[in-house]
């Protein structure tokens, strides 16, 4: 939904944090533009136009930022849209869904045909995994997984077919790290297109297109929203990738209401200072973890013992706030008496909003082509805004209870 001017843009990401998407003609009236500090809420459906010539040349007209029938959008989208390729250097665009998942769905309709192999990291979010099995399979696209620690090894994955590399990096529930620029050079010398799901780092803490991928993909639901009352995706392109995107999420009749356009606006703005909190307090908390003798291993990508942690400090500018733990030993029941018993911790999917929440997981169910061994049972932490000490000290009964349950 917005297209980005070329030219030099050196401003730093806290200030186009402040600044994006919020073009004068978005934020006033003609005659009187850019008064509003935030670009509100206009809703439509209908657009009526003075007569049928206009009418025909708005059918005409290639621009997509211009008010012409309500599926593609209003200026409170088209800001956010805006503002989302601001904060992503190399996009030529981003597009708006009503789900993580749905943008993640449409980014792979618009690059993969039948008869095209997908490659895709076996550490992948289980709904991702999901629509290759279930959508893209019965479709004629063959999925292959590959081990999130292959980096250039990925060539020899490679036949005639593939045409596509879907990374997540750090990956879902375990957190490997992967090396993102040297699966994106392998990629490009054989012209296969590579997209991430960049939901954990967000372009803040990994600027995916800069990095080498062509397609970069949120769920804003998570950070960009950071208040867990919106659901909503977003896919950024390279201008190589953006026009088929485009294309394919009017095709699909995608888009998201004004009303949480504007609420995820209203997240962005504090994306940086949020960000930097939950870094903060989920390190405060990991490194706690570490010396507690009923853990056996915490999986965070800023912990040397990370699987691919070298990569995170190479490629990564920070941390957020979520990671998981193997707990030493223990049942189903043990980790049920840590969770259940939290004070502070919701029990719950989703993460990236204001409050803390604890999950079990269970990764060797979601693995094909790659075995998970953990000591025992794992619990993922989204680490909240609230005090870590509290959190601290709510995790360290739930440790002992933990132990008591495991005896
Ligand atoms: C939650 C999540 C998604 C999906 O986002 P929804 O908005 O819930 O559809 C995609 N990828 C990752 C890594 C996620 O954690």
């Amino acid at each position: 939904m917005s297209m980005k001017d070329e030219g030099k843009d050196d401003r730093r990401p806290l200030t186009k944090l402040a600044q994006a998407g919020r073009r004068a003609e978005w934020t006033g009236m003609p005659g009187q533009p850019g008064g509003i500090v935030s670009p509100p809420v206009w809703r439509a459906s209908t657009i009526l136009y003075d007569d049928v010539a206009h009418l025909r040349r708005a059918a005409g007209s290639s621009t997509h930022e211009r008010l012409f029938y309500g599926r593609k959008g209003t200026p409170t989208a088209w800001s956010l849209a805006d503002a989302l390729t601001e904060m992503e250097p190399g996009a030529a665009g981003t597009m708006l869904f009503p789900s993580g998942v749905a943008a993640i769905a449409c980014a792979l309709m618009a690059v993969l045909k039948p008869g095209d192999q997908l490659l895709m990291v076996d550490s992948a979010y289980d709904p991702t995994r999901g629509f290759c099995e279930r959508m893209l399979r019965p479709l004629g696209i063959e999925t292959i997984y590959y081990d999130p620690l292959i980096g250039p090894g990925i060539a020899d994955l490679l036949t005639d077919r593939t045409r596509a590399i879907f990374m997540e990096s750090p990956g879902s529930l375990t957190f490997e790290v992967q090396d993102v620029p040297a699966i994106c050079a392998v990629a490009r010398d054989r012209g296969i297109v590579t997209l991430i799901d960049n939901t954990w780092a967000t372009p803040l803490f990994f600027p995916a297109l800069a990095r080498g991928v062509d397609i970069s993909i949120l769920a804003c639901t998570k950070y960009i929203v950071g208040h867990s009352d919106v659901m909503m995706g977003s896919v950024s392109a390279s201008a190589d990738w953006f026009e088929t995107i485009r294309q394919s999420a009017y095709l699909f009749g995608q888009m998201v209401s004004p009303d949480d356009a504007w609420l995820a606006a209203r997240g962005l703005r504090t994306l940086g200072v949020r960000l930097k909190q939950h870094q903060d307090s989920a390190l405060a908390i990991a490194r706690w973890l570490v010396g507690q003798p009923d853990v056996a291993r915490v999986l965070h990508p800023a912990l040397s013992s990370c699987p691919g942690h070298d990569l995170w400090a190479r490629d990564f500018s920070g941390a957020s706030g979520l990671f998981s733990f193997v707990l030493m030993g223990g049942d189903e029941a043990a980790r049920a008496a840590l969770i259940d018993g939290l004070d502070h911790f919701g029990i719950g999917y989703s993460w990236g909003g204001f409050e803390s929440l604890a999950l079990p997981v269970d990764p060797a169910r979601y693995r094909t082509a790659t075995r998970w061994d953990g000591e025992g049972p794992v619990v993922r932490l989204q680490v909240g805004l609230e005090d870590p000490a509290d959190l601290i000290a709510d995790l360290s009964a739930g440790l002992a209870r933990f132990r008591a349950a495991r005896g």
